[in-house]
């Protein structure tokens, strides 16, 4: 079968890997002039699965009030005239009860487990370098409140298999010593030994690469436009893909079925089709240091929750990276963010960096409420999402690839997992999908 995705991010990419494995005819349609330039650029590198937490849980909605208007806040809702944005903030609101917190937990945790899986395999067979620490991660508090509000989260997490340990204090130095510096502000942490954190751009561009070996065609510098389509009822289909090529061209494309990878830029692509996707641009930031002394740098991924940044070590540089910023599509660096971030590294870890030269960056999280992903099948025969994977696209990405692949195949992924257009396996379904409803499996 002839498949087209339409993005080549890290849920592209892992879906085009996938798709030609299971004997598909692939071409990734995108339109910068490489693999993972957009939101799996330079990301947090964390592959955490046993925070799997969204954003949206009952603490949410208070802490969400403080911070409106504050220009540093973790999160921050910038109201604007926009419907869409609204409609997001309310469904936002409606998925922070106890029990929609704890079924998302569960979602997200059981695809995120499968990921992990699926990315230590593919490293195992194609040897991708891409700055991988399997040492842990480190989520450690200053906040003698908010580390007894973890204390259920990190139970949850342990009655779903995660191996997340609540430790004191002593230990959150003794498994992270360069952390000294604040020992006097740190009052507890948790610890999960499995988790991993990586480079998301090397390993994606690395992915292409053994793709492109394996026989994907990739079109860069395309700009896809439009889906054409055909048919009604269960006999709608998607007719072709309409692209501006490097020369400026418009083409349209066909193939036997399209997956769609867009990230935050799905959402407009579909609303013609009458496909509504709840998905909006969450703006983050991170910060690329070049260490300068590594012996006071970390190596084990750690979350500081206080200020809700996640620091990893990709070999001689530091990643750090966090805050979101609900305000529409915009990339732009505000200079207030960009520098609460390197003020807050250097508290941390003085002299460890190099402070003067940091690299900023800023991209858009595809964020659903809940912050679960859409993978699966649309009431147009041959459309399949793989989109929306928010604040965990490079934990979720590699199976969320694999799932596509199944699914796209006519098989059910090997995971527990509310997949679009399939009836789930446990109650309740996903709530963020409109009118994506027919069962086709
Ligand atoms: C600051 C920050 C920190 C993060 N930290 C982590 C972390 O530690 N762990 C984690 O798991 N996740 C993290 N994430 C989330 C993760 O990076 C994203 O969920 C993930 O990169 C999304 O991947 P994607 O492939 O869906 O989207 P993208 O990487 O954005 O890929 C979509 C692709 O589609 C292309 N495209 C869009 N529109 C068109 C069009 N019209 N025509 C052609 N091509 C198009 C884009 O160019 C892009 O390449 C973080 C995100 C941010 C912003």
């Amino acid at each position: 079968m002839k498949v087209i995705v339409l993005g080549a991010g890290i849920v592209g990419t892992a879906s085009a890997w996938f798709l030609q494995k299971a004997g598909h005819d692939v071409t990734v349609i995108e339109r910068q002039p490489g693999a993972a330039q957009e939101t799996s650029f330079a990301n947090g590198g964390q592959i955490s699965v046993s925070h799997a937490e969204p954003w949206a849980n009952p603490s949410a909605p208070l802490k969400v009030l403080k911070w409106l208007r504050r220009e540093d806040a973790p999160l921050l809702f910038r109201l604007r005239p926009e419907w869409l944005q609204w409609r997001w903030g309310l469904e936002f609101l409606r998925q922070c009860t106890p029990s929609r917190t704890a079924h998302n937990i569960r979602q997200i945790v059981a695809i995120a487990e499968y990921s992990r899986q699926t990315l230590q395999a593919l490293r195992a067979e194609t040897d991708i370098a891409y700055d991988c620490e399997t040492r842990g991660i480190l989520h450690f508090y200053t906040d003698e409140r908010e580390f007894e509000q973890s204390l259920p989260a990190a139970q949850l997490m342990r009655d779903l298999g995660c191996p997340r340990e609540t430790v004191s204090t002593e230990d959150v130095l003794r498994i992270e010593p360069s952390l000294a510096p604040v020992r006097h502000k740190i009052v507890g942490g948790d610890f999960t030994a499995t988790d991993e954190s990586g480079d998301v751009h090397k390993f994606t561009t690395g992915l292409a690469d053994h793709c492109a070996k394996a026989g994907v065609q990739f079109r860069f510098n395309h700009l896809v436009t439009r889906l054409l389509t055909e048919g009604t009822g269960a006999a709608a289909r998607v007719s072709g893909v309409e692209v501006i090529d490097e020369h400026g061209r418009h083409q349209v494309l066909q193939a036997d079925s399209v997956v769609l990878a867009m990230g935050s830029f799905s959402t407009r692509l579909v609303k013609p089709l009458g496909i509504d996707l709840m998905l909006y641009p969450g703006k983050g930031y991170s910060a690329t240091y070049r260490v300068l002394d590594p012996a006071l740098t970390p190596r084990v991924s750690l979350t500081d929750d206080g200020h809700k940044l996640v620091i990893s070590r990709l070999g001689d540089r530091l990643r750090v990276a966090g805050t979101c910023e609900i305000n529409g599509y915009s990339r732009e660096l505000n200079p207030v963010r960009c520098e609460a971030i390197t003020r807050r590294t250097q508290e941390l870890f003085p002299g460890a960096c190099d402070y003067e030269q940091p690299q900023y960056w800023a991209g858009l999280r595809p964020l659903t409420p809940s912050n679960l992903p859409y993978i699966g099948q649309t009431h147009y025969t041959n459309l399949y999402l793989n989109t929306g994977h928010g604040t965990l696209g490079w934990t979720m990405g590699c199976g969320s690839g694999r799932a596509i692949a199944e699914i796209v195949s006519g098989r059910r992924p090997d995971v527990d997992f509310e997949f679009v257009g399939m009836r789930s396996r446990t109650r309740g379904s996903n709530m963020d999908v409109m009118p994506v409803s027919a069962t086709r499996f």
